[in-house]
């Protein structure tokens, strides 16, 4: 293994958390128990977890120093001045609203910036993002680059939006029938891929000019900048703080989780620059998440949040973050695995389709793929193709999304490059026998974000 490509992990580990192994036959009960999902397994029978890096992350000693100094009164605590000014100085947006994570801010700011039968412009969606776009009366549209749908293609910058499609959709719809374009960095259901800065600048000029606004989905915007320093020309010297900064400068706002970049267990919040909108995110925000200076997180999460981000702002930090996940993707690669190409920032992909060409996607190979890993391993995916894109609100028919894909997402500063070789050894031995992978079929199917909570069965 290259130093230099892929470097050491750039900390030591204080503390430690034991993980256990259990057998094949045990597995077999628990996946069968657990209706193939892999979301409904104990944590407890995993040995490797790469179900997500939401809220996985370890936090460091100066963090956990952190927590010892919540301010726990009910309003206005410090933490949350110093989250809000770290906040205000990193992204550079003029106001801040906490949230309890993510979906909290999702769903103040449709409710707040949609009218019902608005369109919603993204590039690709989240699942969670988009219900709550759709549950407040948007219409949903991907104008993402035809080739983040290709699974196979390997380009930079993979997350960037078609201008084109941009364009057409405000020719056709109207600019004042688009509530605003939802700017995801990095996007995730695309594996991970970036958006290059030129992009964003030209879909922000795009925007300015029809006057849409443009809301960012922030969570992994510091490994967005990470690849941008790396193969964006004009950028190899600039700070990741400094591109972060100039990033969010071409929009009016974002949502962020801050269980992802933020290097925390729980929390999020919501950024704009607009006052107007802002007094109207205050007034919701007291009804579902807690007052304006607390949004659902306890003082201490805000200061872990606060020192966090600024952690994640490191260079080295960073770089290893991302290299280490390029490193998983290489190995497999190397052993023919199909995954998607160019490895993301957060996980690597494989793709289910040709994993499993002896099944139809309604068999869902990608469920069923996640589901035969842990069997074989002990290793705990996730699914992210046509289980995960739901089914249309109006015509009850099954999203069919061309990716379908089992994501391994590495949480943040866990795991080392050995538990890397461990994932990457089992799902090269379960390629050598996945013609014994079958489809399966639905026995309970929840109505809203079925992923979660779906239980199936062989066929
Ligand atoms: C996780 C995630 C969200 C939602 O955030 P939560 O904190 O899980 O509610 C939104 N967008 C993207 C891209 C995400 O990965």
């Amino acid at each position: 293994m290259d130093i230099n490509k892929f470097p050491a992990e750039p900390f030591r580990i204080k503390s430690v958390e034991p993980v256990k192994m259990n057998t094949r036959e045990e597995r077999e009960r628990i996946v069968k128990e657990a209706g193939y999902n892999t979301f409904l397994i104990n944590s407890e029978d995993v040995y490797i977890d790469l179900l997500t890096d939401s809220g996985t992350n370890a936090m460091s000693d100066r963090q956990w120093g952190g927590l010892m100094v919540g301010d726990e009164a009910y309003a206005g605590s410090r933490n949350w001045h110093h989250l809000e000014d770290t906040v205000k100085e990193l992204f550079g947006f003029k106001h801040v609203v906490p949230t309890h994570q993510g979906r909290g801010a999702e769903n103040i700011l449709s409710s707040i910036a949609i009218k019902p039968g608005q369109y919603v412009l993204g590039n690709m969606y989240f699942t969670t993002t988009r219900f709550h776009q759709e549950k407040n009366g948007g219409v949903f549209i991907d104008i993402i680059k035809d080739v983040a749908h290709d699974a196979g293609k390997n380009v930079p910058f993979k997350g960037d939006i078609d201008l084109q499609k941009l364009q057409k959709v405000i020719d056709e719809k109207g600019a004042k029938n688009i509530a605003y374009i939802c700017l995801a960095v990095t996007v995730n259901l695309a594996g991970g891929q970036p958006v290059s800065m030129k992009n964003i600048r030209e879909v922000s000029q795009l925007a300015k000019k029809h006057g849409i606004k443009i809301f960012f989905d922030a969570t992994r915007c510091v490994e967005n900048a990470y690849f941008i320093k790396e193969q964006e020309p004009g950028f190899e010297n600039k700070t990741i703080a400094e591109i972060v900064h100039e990033m969010f400068s071409y929009g009016d706002g974002c949502t962020m989780s801050g269980k992802k970049d933020c290097l925390v267990n729980i929390g999020g919040f919501l950024c704009m620059n607009d006052e107007e909108l802002f007094q109207a995110a205050k007034e919701i925000v007291v009804v579902y998440e807690g007052m304006p200076s607390y949004g659902g997180m306890a003082g201490r999460d805000m200061e872990a949040m606060a020192i966090g981000l600024k952690e994640s702002m490191q260079y080295e930090y960073i770089r290893h973050r991302v290299l280490q996940v390029r490193y998983l993707g290489e190995r497999l690669l190397e052993a023919g695995i199909p995954i998607i190409e160019p490895v993301g920032g957060h996980a690597v992909f494989l793709d289910a389709k040709r994993f499993c060409p002896h099944l139809k996607q309604e068999e869902f190979p990608a469920q069923s793929l996640a589901a035969n890993l842990y069997l074989e391993s002990g290793v705990r995916s996730m699914e992210r193709g046509i289980v995960s894109a739901g089914r249309d609100p109006k015509t009850g028919e099954n999203h069919v999304p061309n990716l379908e894909t089992v994501r391994l997402t590495i949480p943040r500063r866990v795991y080392t490059y050995k538990h890397m070789d461990v994932v990457a050894d089992a799902v090269i031995k379960l390629y050598k026998h996945k013609e014994d992978i079958k489809g399966l079929r639905f026995v309970y199917e929840p109505k809203q974000l079925r992923f979660f909570t779906a239980r199936f069965e062989e066929i």
